[in-house]
Order: C-alpha cells, then structure tokens, then sequence
C-alpha cells in the first residue's frame, strides 16, 4: 500500500469534506452503505445529461447508446467476479438477489420434509426469504452456530448438512462482526452433499478481490451501493443450468421474446429477470465503480483496511469496559462494541455531535444480538478512504462522550 497516495485517493470522494455538527465529518458506517468517487457521480450525470433513454426497446441512436452502457456495465461486473455476463441478473441489491433464489429456485423445489442451513451471523436478508419458503413448502430451518471468536463451527456446521438439507445460506463476511467465513471450503462440503450454496457476498465484494468462479457455491449475491456504486443496483450470479431452470420471479416488458395469450415464450438469461426497467443509470454508476475499485486494486484495499482495522482495535482495546463483538482471525474492517454502563445509541447520538458516524442498533442480525445477550451494539465500519488520524479522532472522541453517559 505504500506504493498508493491514499490523500489523494480520500480526495476522491467529495462528500468526505463535509463537516457535521460544526466539525469535520469522520465516515464510519462504510458496512451500511460506501461513499462515491467523483467518477461515479460523474458517470450518473453524464448518462442523463448525454445518453439518457431507454434499454432494448428502441432503434435510435440514444436507445442504442444506453444498452451499450448498460449491458457494459454488466460486462465489467461480471469480469470484476469472474463470472461469465451471461450469468449475471442484475437487480435492485441483495435483498432482490435473495429473493429471486428464495422464489424461482427454492419455493418450487423444496417439499415437506427438506431443509435449509442457515449461519447465526446471517442479515435478515438471508434469513426472512428462506423462513417465507420455508412457511409455504413445509421445510424447515436449521442453524450453524458459531464458536467464541465469532467464526462458524465447522464441524458443527457439516453435521447439519444431513440428506434432507437442499440449500445452505451463508454470508461471506459478517456485517457485524466482520467474520470472513471460508466460503470455499464450505461450499465444496456442501456440493459433495448435493446441497446448493447461497452466498450472501455484500459485505465481501466491497473489500477483497473476488473469483466466485472459482469458490463453488451456486448462487452468490451482492449489492452495489457498499462499493462504491449507487443504490439500487446489485446482482445475483447464478449457475446457468439453475438460470435456465428456474422459472421468472417477476413478468413484464424485457424478459420476454413473444406474448401471445395462449402462452408466452421467456426470453433468455439473464434477461428472463430483469423483468421492466432497471436503474440503467445506477448501473452505468456501478460500472464506474467498479473501474475504480480495479484501478485502485483490491489488494490495496484489503491492506490499507487491514491496516486501519488493526490501529483501531488497538487504541479501543485500551478503553476499559469496552467489549468488541468478534475476534475472527480472518476479519473485515468492522468492528461491533458496547461501552459499559452506555447504551449504544446514546454513544452514537453523542459520537455525531463530535462529527462521528457509526451505526448502532442490530444491524439486521437479530438472532446474532440473541446470541450474544444483547439489543443493540455499535459498530465503526471502515474503508479504504478513512484514515489513521480519524481513527484517533474517532477514539478520542469515544473517550470523551462515555464521560459525559457514566
Ligand atoms: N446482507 C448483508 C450481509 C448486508 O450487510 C446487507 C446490507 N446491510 C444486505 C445483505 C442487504 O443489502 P441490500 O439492502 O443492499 O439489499
């Protein structure tokens, strides 16, 4: 990383020169949602100002010019997974992924009787999908838990994965406690099985460089607005024969060849669904993003974040009655804490004032906070565009809140 000028990248991301409350902001809630380079919002704008119409429907020049650049989005997405484009559904985010999995794959395959492996330290995403199928075909629910760091049971997690299990859910990296899970390894156990993989790779895709071919797993989401790229937009990758199988989630203009009303012919995957208009301008977006992500390189990210996590949990680990959620030895730069004595959104309430922000609640996890006793954490998600002094700023300023709430 030290070959990288990370000032002149942080310049990049105009909305980092903002001050809150009076002082300058210190942008600590990358896992909820990522800050956009300039080139990014430049690509959204241009598209409206210069290119703005719509996709696949018209012969004119603007027409064409907007399928080129979104079916060049989806061209450089798919390279930036290493997945073939043709694979790859573009959609909403991972939430709309999910679903399509959950509805065209599993709603008619699962019977009674059939069951789904699920991760403790799953987003609600993952989980309220597979409980909807589950309450209308009969399956059942059953759950990996996780050892004291905050990483899967693996062998706990393999026992589960009985002959009635069709379809195992796992996210690749915790939203709350930043746990890398090793989605390779679980995905071959599973496919020795005969069990499909789902992978939830939201909170991966914006941190280390990907190769979802080459991880094994059959369905893998993510969502553009965490790297970089605009919201409302996202993708599921699928395997082909799942995406041939699988009947459309949702009808309309786009995904069909030919209506007629004795039956109507679906046109192809990916295009089968992406049923109506997409966000052709977000993805014009998120195609920007994601030449900057490989310009900058992911492995500069994951280092330059590494590193930032590293000096963050050092100078927190030195606040007494402080308690970090997770010690994964492979972990993403998130941090889940509660200070004793201080609920965790009067800590963020009053980091704000400070120009801090942090997320706190349950962060989509309920059944992780059951797990772990408790309603509410902070968390401090980090990204390549933060800096070694914000995290002094950040500490500092916990210091001096938790003073004011003992
Ligand atoms: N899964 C995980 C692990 C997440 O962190 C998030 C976003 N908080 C989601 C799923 C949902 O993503 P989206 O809201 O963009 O669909």
């Amino acid at each position: 990383t030290e070959a990288i000028d990370w000032a002149r990248v942080r310049a990049d991301f105009p909305l980092l020169t903002r001050q809150v409350h009076g002082k300058p902001l210190i942008y600590l809630d990358s896992a909820n949602t990522g800050q956009k380079p300039e080139s990014v919002i430049a690509a959204v704008d241009d598209f409206y100002r210069r290119h703005n119409a719509n996709v696949s429907r018209a012969v004119h020049a603007l027409g064409a010019e907007a399928t080129d650049a979104f079916e060049g989005a989806r061209t450089k997405l798919a390279r930036f997974l290493n997945v073939r484009s043709d694979e790859l559904v573009l959609c909403s985010g991972t939430t709309f992924a999910l679903n399509l999995v959950a509805y065209s794959w599993a709603l008619p395959r699962l019977q009674p009787g059939d069951a789904i492996v699920l991760t403790r330290m799953e987003h609600h995403a993952n989980i309220v999908p597979w409980q909807l199928v589950a309450q209308r075909t009969g399956a059942t629910i059953k759950v990996a838990e996780l050892n004291d760091r905050g990483e899967l049971d693996l062998d706990a997690l393999y026992t589960l994965l009985t002959p009635e299990v069709k379809l195992l859910g796992v996210t690749h990296v915790s939203n709350v406690l930043g746990t890398v899970n090793p989605v390779r390894e679980i995905c071959r156990e599973a496919r020795r099985r005969g069990i499909a993989s789902v992978i939830d790779g939201s909170q991966a895709a914006p941190h280390r460089a990907l190769d979802i071919a080459s991880l094994g797993c059959d369905f893998y989401a993510i969502t553009g607005h965490k790297m970089a790229g605009p919201t409302g937009t996202g993708a599921l990758w699928a395997r082909r024969e799942h995406l041939a199988a699988m009947p459309p989630f949702l009808g309309g203009g786009e995904m069909i060849k030919e209506v007629r009303f004795d039956g109507t012919v679906y046109n192809d995957a990916p295009h089968k669904f992406e049923a109506g208009t997409p966000n052709i301008a977000g993805f014009v977006g998120l195609g920007a993003a994601v030449d900057y992500l490989s310009d900058l390189g992911m492995a500069h990210i994951e280092a330059r974040e590494q590193a930032l996590l590293a000096h963050a949990t050092e100078e927190l680990s030195k606040l007494d009655g402080l308690r970090i959620f997770g010690s994964a030895r492979d972990k993403a730069a998130v941090i889940s804490f509660l200070v004793a004595g201080a609920h965790a959104h009067d800590l963020a309430t009053l980091l704000d004032l400070e120009g801090v922000a942090i997320r706190s609640g349950h962060h989509c996890a309920h059944p992780l906070m059951q797990h772990f006793g408790v309603a509410a954490t902070c968390r401090a998600s980090f990204a390549f565009y933060n800096t070694h002094d914000e995290v002094e700023a950040f500490v500092a300023a916990l210091t001096k809140v938790r003073k004011l709430l003992a």
